[in-house]
């Protein structure tokens, strides 16, 4: 089970500037995700544990407290999570941070 998480900053129109997330994992690590209920959250890009049915939508964060934590078809949906072979997530290893859960 391989979860990474790359970061990159992204200049806006008004030219603020936010950090953009991307999760990257194999199926192993998707599986396991929706089944114990695991949320996503969009604004800090924690994983959140146990309460989140697939479709959740706009859950608490227990991380950073926003009310941005969602189920994992709706982060797949959103195009946030990437499932990659073993062979694509070593390509990503060196620039990216594992994630245990
Ligand atoms: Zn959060």
């Amino acid at each position: 089970m391989r979860i990474y998480k790359s970061s990159r900053i992204v200049i806006r129109p008004d030219g603020r500037e936010i950090k953009k997330s991307k999760i990257s994992m194999d199926e192993a690590a998707f599986r396991y995700l929706q089944e114990e209920n695991a949320g996503l959250c969009t604004a800090c890009a924690s994983f959140n544990f146990g309460n989140h049915e697939p479709d959740a939508e706009d859950y608490d964060c227990e991380q950073c407290g926003k009310p941005k934590s969602q189920g994992m078809d709706n982060v797949m949906m959103m195009g946030l999570i990437h499932i990659l072979d073993d062979a694509e997530l070593d390509e990503i290893k060196g620039t990216s941070q594992e994630i245990s859960v």
